[in-house]
């Protein structure tokens, strides 16, 4: 079935349900960003050594397995984003991923950002990365998440290539204020994510309203700066909604209070490293406090029908052109 957004531009349909279900009752989502220490957004232009990259990425591959072992004895389910480049260099981590039944999303080829690409060379890099998983578990990637949430404004087109690509969801766009990433007045539930000639489901991460502000307590440093009880008041306030669905994520390194430090500036070594000692146990807390599932799992039981509707895409016409 073919329908119409707004603005009159065809779209691609969504799986309609032939017998509406009741709707999906609040759910959460835990996720991982796969990438290597060094690959963070605050050591671009940092020059790090071949030797230390090998590190950080045995270090990184350490972390994972421990994480697995965690979320085993937890019984829960998550959703791994990977980098590309990580299924080509360390196959068995991301097979062990899938074999313990976790979800594997794409976390792009090498972590660059939307906003380093052109609607071509993201598809190439999205197709490179989704490719490279698929090689190894044998199974569709159907879930992305960009490097630092970079679906904003400006890099709107991302969506329409993602449906292009066979993605079923997104989880890139943070409905925040921030200086790197953020489209502030977007949905803070799951909603429809239009482009300049396509649609996808999204799946934000948690923010917690207060005062008229969404604050981002989903996780990554606002999980490391913030005391718990902040993400718990905003699971808390997800709950009270139906078809709503907390999504929190974190990295490996996170977990990793020995790694050796980056030779940050001052600002971005004190996001990266604050609070790195107290991630573990506030894991541990989460995850025998709370029930989890799969982010693609959660995305097939929403009735997309329902959610809202809201377009990303900064300039319809000229996102339009470039995509031809
Ligand atoms: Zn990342």
């Amino acid at each position: 079935m073919l329908y119409t957004a707004g603005v009159g531009h065809p779209v691609r349909p969504l799986r309609c349900h032939a017998v509406f279900p009741a709707a999906l009752p609040h759910t959460r989502v835990i996720s991982f960003d796969v990438e290597e220490h060094h690959r963070i957004e605050a050591a671009a232009g940092v020059a790090v050594p071949v030797g230390s990259q090998r590190a950080y990425g045995e270090r990184m591959e350490r972390v994972t397995l421990d994480l697995l072992d965690r979320l085993a004895a937890a019984n829960v389910l998550a959703t791994f984003f990977v980098v590309g480049d990580i299924a080509e260099t360390r196959p068995r981590l991301v097979r062990a991923i899938h074999a313990a039944g976790h979800e594997i999303g794409s976390h792009s080829w090498d972590h660059r950002r939307v906003h380093h690409f052109d609607p071509k060379s993201f598809r190439d890099d999205l197709l490179r990365s989704k490719d490279a998983i698929e090689q190894v578990t044998g199974e569709r990637v159907t879930g992305f998440r960009a490097p630092t949430f970079s679906v904003t404004r400006e890099t709107g087109w991302a969506i329409d290539v993602l449906a292009e690509c066979g993605f079923e969801y997104d989880s890139s766009i943070f409905p925040v204020r921030h200086d790197r990433y953020g489209i502030p007045d977007a949905p803070r539930g799951p909603f429809i994510a239009q482009g300049a000639e396509q649609e996808l489901l999204e799946l934000p991460p948690l923010t917690y309203r207060v005062a008229g502000v969404n604050l981002p307590v989903a996780g990554g440093g606002y999980f490391r700066l913030f005391p718990p009880a902040i993400m718990r008041a905003g699971l808390q306030q997800a709950a009270r909604g139906e078809q709503n669905v907390a999504m929190l994520y974190f990295h490996p390194w996170e977990f990793d209070p020995e790694q050796p430090r980056l030779p940050l500036g001052r600002l971005s070594r004190w996001r990266t490293y604050v609070g790195v000692g107290k991630t573990t146990d506030r894991l541990e807390r989460l995850l025998q406090g709370y029930s989890f599932r799969r982010a693609i799992d959660v995305a097939r039981d929403l009735r997309t029908e329902t959610l809202p509707r809201y377009r990303v895409a900064e300039e319809v016409k000229a996102a339009g052109v470039a995509l031809a």
